[in-house]
């Protein structure tokens, strides 16, 4: 898209962003980051347009941005809405052309968003009906290669993929009852079950393909309380209610997702992956989670 059109036309106007910030951040009133008091007075606006705000029980100062994603980055705010908008259809690339900003600085606050995912992504603990499949992805040290085309089904190869080869296997994790996915990049599919482990934390039911690395699970983890295996190989792909269809799922939107990018950077894949479980599991809230108070003291 044209530079000129995206300033033009296509940004938000400034006081419609800080307004819906405000409205999601101060539901209940202004509340001082710091101390969590609501004793606030209101005092100016920074530059960016930010209310400015005193403590009038710590006595600390505090704005409309203080704790949030925006606090720390240099564009104006409509430009950052504008990039939270379209990080789920672009590259970081293309949005940095299209605001006519640096690659590096639209890249930074890419990373902070995807670390606030992250967070949300740590907080999906396992229980009731799961399901768990692996997923490989093209992602190299650069980032100059494709996301893989993934497997088809019937002709897929098992243990190809491998954090060293630059194509790092990926576990996909559904809680069928919510929904809610979550991905987890892996060096290697040894320690799977260690980190199912991790990962359980309530009483699973829990579905995968026929993969060695599950083998015996419910026998080594005791919140395990059923293993249901669908076997693909023999062209089962689902047994009633004994299937990985919902990984199947989730893993084409995570194809889709990463094939803009023409190839993450292995390190990073983590935080594109959580920022995409957040996309996928918070269709109607995603915005507001990111927008709301994450400042802790
Ligand atoms: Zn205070």
């Amino acid at each position: 898209m044209d530079r000129e059109a995206v300033r033009e036309v296509f940004l938000p106007r400034r006081e419609d962003c800080l307004e819906y910030l405000r409205k999601i951040r101060w539901k209940e009133g202004v509340k001082c980051p710091y101390c969590g008091s609501l004793k606030i007075w209101a005092d100016g606006y920074t530059r960016k347009g930010a209310r400015k705000y005193e403590c009038r029980e710590c006595g600390r100062y505090f704005n409309d941005l203080t704790g949030t994603i925006f606090d720390r980055h240099h564009f104006p705010i409509e430009e950052m809405f504008y990039i939270l908008k379209e990080m789920e259809a672009k590259s970081t690339l293309q949005i940095s052309r299209e605001l006519g900003r640096d690659y590096e600085s639209v890249l930074r606050f890419v990373r902070e968003v995807h670390e606030r995912a992250s967070g949300y992504a740590r907080g999906i603990s396992l229980e009731g009906v799961v399901e768990v499949d692996e997923v490989y992805v093209h992602a190299g040290k650069k980032g100059e290669r494709r996301a893989g085309r993934g497997r088809r089904r019937g002709l897929r190869k098992r243990g190809r993929g491998t954090w060293e080869g630059d194509k790092p296997p990926v576990l996909t994790l559904v809680k069928r009852e919510e929904p809610k996915v979550r991905f987890c990049v892996m060096k290697n599919l040894r320690g799977v079950k260690r980190k199912l482990k991790e990962w359980i934390g309530g009483e699973v039911v829990l579905n995968t393909d026929e993969y060695g690395i599950y083998r015996g699970i419910a026998e080594e983890i005791e919140k395990v309380k059923e293993h249901r295996v669908v076997s693909h190989r023999q062209g089962e792909w689902a047994r009633g209610e004994a299937h990985v269809n919902g990984c199947e799922n989730r893993n084409g939107f995570l194809r889709a997702f990463l094939r803009k990018y023409r190839g993450v950077s292995k390190t990073y894949l983590q935080g594109y992956l959580d920022f995409l479980s957040l996309l996928l599991n918070e269709r109607g809230g995603w915005l507001a989670f990111l927008l709301s108070d994450h400042l802790r003291t």
